[in-house]
């Protein structure tokens, strides 16, 4: 009688344990599909951990922006590698006429070639952000070179428009530890991004493309729309590239995205809108031109 009970017991436990296991990976799944969340988080006990602290959004540790509300139907529109003479004016255009703001992740170098392109991002009163001064790969540099990178594009946004940033973003989201640590000395966020257009494939040289992506078609305007309409979930930031097709595709796209009832905000009014408030002064006027803080 009592082994037959202990059984029972065993069979219960197994059964409740069984369908605790069968609800997490279904709903992992779920996850996936309805919040765009890679199968890899969604089964980490560390990223449940993480989101019930609101860190999946915004982590204050890493200072490291992931992404807006789940419950907001927004998403926020990066643009990188900028400015490009033969766009970016494009670019500017479509978004005034759509009247959508949007973050430029600017290139140093291309800032001091075209510090007159920069001035008109800012007079649009788009989010200037830094994008390093020579697009490298931050993750296997020195701390110092890290440094060298992200102040040297400060001081070319300073030099155009005499203004800071706080915003940031590696090239190729490549980041270590030590990029951390310059941010955080910095007082600069690190953004990350969600929706990827793809549409560098074809337009910049094959060895900055990993070997996956070299295999994907070039890209045209259809196909940055699709990849963008397609991944769409609140809170979602868009990436896309300063380039003449990405300039070409610009005014579909936003009519497609706003077709599936969704509207646009900043990066700096979508870490506003999180459950826990982020307040980012984006562009603060330079009072003092940039010290050497290394
Ligand atoms: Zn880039």
């Amino acid at each position: 009688m009592r082994q037959m009970q202990r059984k029972g017991i065993y069979i219960t436990a197994a059964t409740v344990f069984g369908l605790v296991v069968a609800g997490f990976v279904l709903n992992a799944f779920r996850v996936r599909r309805d919040e765009g969340v890679a199968l890899s988080s969604a089964v980490s006990p560390v990223y449940w951990a993480d989101r019930f602290a609101g860190k999946d959004y915004f982590n204050p540790d890493r200072r490291i922006f992931y992404r807006g509300n789940r419950e907001r139907k927004t998403v926020a529109l990066t643009i990188d590698d900028g400015p490009y003479p033969l766009s970016c004016q494009k670019l500017l255009k479509t978004l005034k006429d759509k009247n959508v703001t949007a973050s430029f992740f600017l290139v140093g170098k291309q800032v001091d070639g075209n510090p007159d392109l920069v001035r008109m991002i800012d007079a649009d009163k788009h989010e200037i952000c830094n994008h390093t001064y020579d697009h490298v790969r931050l993750d296997k540099l020195s701390r110092e070179k890290v440094f060298d990178q992200i102040h040297a594009c400060d001081v070319a946004v300073q030099n155009a428009i005499g203004k800071k940033m706080t915003l940031f973003r590696p090239p190729g989201m490549r980041f270590s530890n030590t990029v951390i640590d310059v941010l955080k000395q910095k007082g600069e966020v690190m953004v990350h991004w969600g929706i990827g257009a793809k549409d560098f494939v074809g337009t910049v040289p094959d060895y900055e493309l990993t070997p996956e992506l070299r295999k994907l078609p070039k890209t045209t305007p259809k196909r940055i729309i699709d990849y963008v309409t397609k991944q769409l979930k609140p809170g979602m930031i868009i990436l896309l590239h300063d380039n003449p097709i990405t300039a070409e595709a610009l005014g579909p796209m936003i009519d497609a995205v706003r077709a599936q009832g969704y509207e646009f905000e900043s990066c700096a009014d979508m870490m506003k809108n999180l459950p826990n408030p982020v307040y980012v002064d984006v562009n603060p006027i330079a009072v003092n031109l940039v010290a050497d803080g290394r």
